[in-house]
């Protein structure tokens, strides 16, 4: 039952029974799994709620229909893999083929694609017609680990949906101190702390002086961050200084900086959700070669040039 999720995940837990009770769902989700590591069996006991005739609110082990989907045999239900690194446009296309029909079991038909960055233009065209134009029938479930690579075209068309990171959440509750010294704690060391802060001075400086901030890295930041080791997590924190960034954008809940909020305000003031998006990328990118690279020096160098959208 979805109320098997009501601690763990308890803001989509609310967003998608309240949906089911008004019988109000979308015609299309956008999961983003955020490192939760149940995000599979959520989503199935979502898919049962949609298709059960009795929402799947009570455990019944005699229900046809939640046995079926919890067989993979239920005819209404198509998930979607990506076949090698993309999710090839035939795929889809048999899918489309597929509900063309009228459901057989029950008045709702519902595909799942995993991996929903890995739809390249041509592949997600022929789900973009169903996007735009919604069968009743039909719940598209779209689910991603990196959000900021689904084409723009697919995720501005869907809800969004965003499990908590059980591995890195705050309660809001606790003051912003706290959290950072969490953040420290994580990223180790006493001294750390004040290091986070010189990481959030320099996102501040480059967003202000952008390609110039290339002639003061040694003192903005070579000085403080010295080892690949401390560049790992000082990308990370600058990560999750951008998704906070973001999530002012969007009005949503400041995870970590609470206390950085004006500044944040600047930057999401002079970015676009897009830029925003597409800085998370780029970092997210040169952090996983981070351990591959030889010379710091010419990692920053390539982190701003690559953010200025000059490589
Ligand atoms: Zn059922």
């Amino acid at each position: 039952m979805l109320d098997d999720f009501q601690n763990s995940q308890p803001i989509v837990h609310r967003i998608l029974k309240k949906a089911i009770e008004k019988d109000e769902c979308s015609h299309a989700y956008l999961f983003e799994t955020n490192g939760y590591p149940n995000y599979q069996e959520f989503i199935l006991t979502f898919v049962k709620a949609l298709v059960c005739p009795d929402h799947h609110m009570n455990n019944q082990k005699e229900c046809k229909y939640c046995n079926l989907v919890d067989s993979g045999n239920f005819p209404e239900l198509k998930v979607i893999n990506p076949d090698g690194f993309w999710i090839k446009k035939s795929q889809l296309q048999s899918l489309q083929d597929e509900f063309n029909k009228k459901p057989i079991m029950g008045n709702k038909k519902v595909y799942i694609i995993n991996g929903a960055d890995k739809l390249n233009k041509q592949s997600a065209n022929s789900i973009l017609k169903f996007l735009e134009e919604p069968d009743n029938n039909i719940v598209a479930i779209l689910v991603t680990d990196n959000i900021y690579q689904v084409l723009t075209t697919i995720r501005s068309r869907c809800q969004i949906i965003s499990f908590k990171n059980t591995k890195l959440t705050f309660d809001s509750s606790i003051k912003c101190e706290e959290k950072i010294e969490k953040l420290v704690y994580q990223i180790n060391e006493e001294e750390n702390k004040e290091k986070i802060l010189k990481i959030i001075d320099f996102v501040n400086y480059y967003e202000a002086h952008h390609i110039d901030t290339l002639l003061y890295l040694s003192t903005l930041w070579h000085q403080y961050i010295k080892t690949k080791d401390e560049t790992e997590k000082s990308f990370e924190v600058i990560l999750l200084y951008y998704k906070d960034i973001l999530a002012s954008k969007l009005n949503r809940n400041i995870y970590i900086f609470n206390d950085k909020i004006n500044d944040m305000h600047k930057i999401a003031e002079k970015n676009t959700i897009e830029e925003i998006c597409n800085k998370i990328n780029i970092i997210m990118e040169l952090k996983q070669n981070i351990k591959y690279n030889a010379n710091l020096n010419l990692l920053m160098d390539k982190l701003i040039i690559n953010l200025e959208g000059r490589n």
